[in-house]
C-alpha cells in the first residue's frame, strides 16, 4: 500500500494507491473504477454524512439505518447531518435541540461524506465515486432494508473495501441483505492500520 498523500479536510481523508481486483459489474453496484488515486474515508474518525435537501424521508430513513449498522461493528464514527425528523444514531456528536441534526461548530472540519439520490435502471444500486469521494443511490430501490444495505455497501467502498465474492459479505456485489460486520473492519485495518493509529500519519 503506497500511500500517495495526505490531503484536505482537516487531512481526514486519504489518498490511497489502491489495486481494485474485481471486474466492474453491471447489475448491483458499479466497482469503482480505478485510479491512481483514490479518496478513502478513515473509518477511524468521525464521518459526518450529508443529504441533500431532495433526499426523501423514506431516504434519509435508509441512509440513517446504514448508519446505524455501521456503527454496531465500528463504533459511534458515523453522524448525520441537517436530516429533520431523523432518529438520533450517534447522539453525542449531534444537536437534537431543535428536533433537527446539526453540524456542531467543532465538527465543521470533519471529514464528510454526500450521499445524493439518482433515478437509475433497476439493476443498478449505487455507487462511489472513488475521484469524487461522494456516493449515488438509486432512488428507484423501492425496500426499506434493502435500501440500508446498499447504502452501507458503498459506505464500504468510501471505507476503501473492495467487492467481495465466494463468502456472505456486505460488500458482495449486488448485495441487498447482509449488513457490515466485524470482518470488515478487520479488512480495512488490514491497509490502515489500527484505529488507535493517527490518521494523518497512516502506517505505510
Ligand atoms: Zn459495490
Amino acid at each position: 500500500l503506497q500511500i500517495k498523500a495526505v490531503t484536505t479536510v482537516a487531512n481526514l481523508l486519504i489518498r490511497f494507491s489502491l489495486p481494485l481486483s474485481a471486474p466492474a459489474l453491471l447489475v448491483g453496484c458499479v466497482e469503482p473504477a480505478e485510479h491512481t488515486s483514490v479518496i478513502v474515508f478513515d473509518v477511524c474518525e468521525p464521518t459526518i454524512i450529508e443529504l441533500p435537501a431532495d433526499a426523501t424521508d423514506a431516504e434519509r430513513r435508509g441512509v440513517a439505518g446504514a448508519i446505524a449498522l455501521w456503527n454496531e461493528v465500528s463504533g459511534p464514527q458515523l453522524a448525520l447531518s441537517d436530516v429533520p425528523g431523523a432518529a438520533p444514531v450517534a447522539a453525542q456528536t449531534l444537536s437534537t435541540e431543535t428536533g433537527a441534526f446539526v453540524v456542531p461548530r467543532d465538527d465543521q472540519d470533519r471529514q464528510k461524506l454526500h450521499i445524493g439520490f439518482r433515478e437509475a435502471a433497476p439493476l443498478f444500486f449505487g455507487l462511489y465515486r472513488v475521484d469524487v469521494g461522494d456516493i449515488l443511490i438509486n432512488r428507484t430501490i423501492g425496500d426499506q432494508r434493502a435500501r440500508e444495505i446498499v447504502v452501507a455497501h458503498e459506505i464500504g467502498h468510501a471505507f476503501g473495501l473492495p467487492h467481495i465474492e465466494g463468502q456472505s459479505s456486505l460488500m458482495n456485489p449486488g448485495n441487498t441483505r447482509v449488513p457490515p460486520a466485524l470482518h470488515e473492519i478487520d479488512r480495512i485495518q488490514q491497509h490502515r492500520g489500527p484505529c488507535s493509529t493517527s490518521s494523518t500519519t497512516p502506517a505505510p
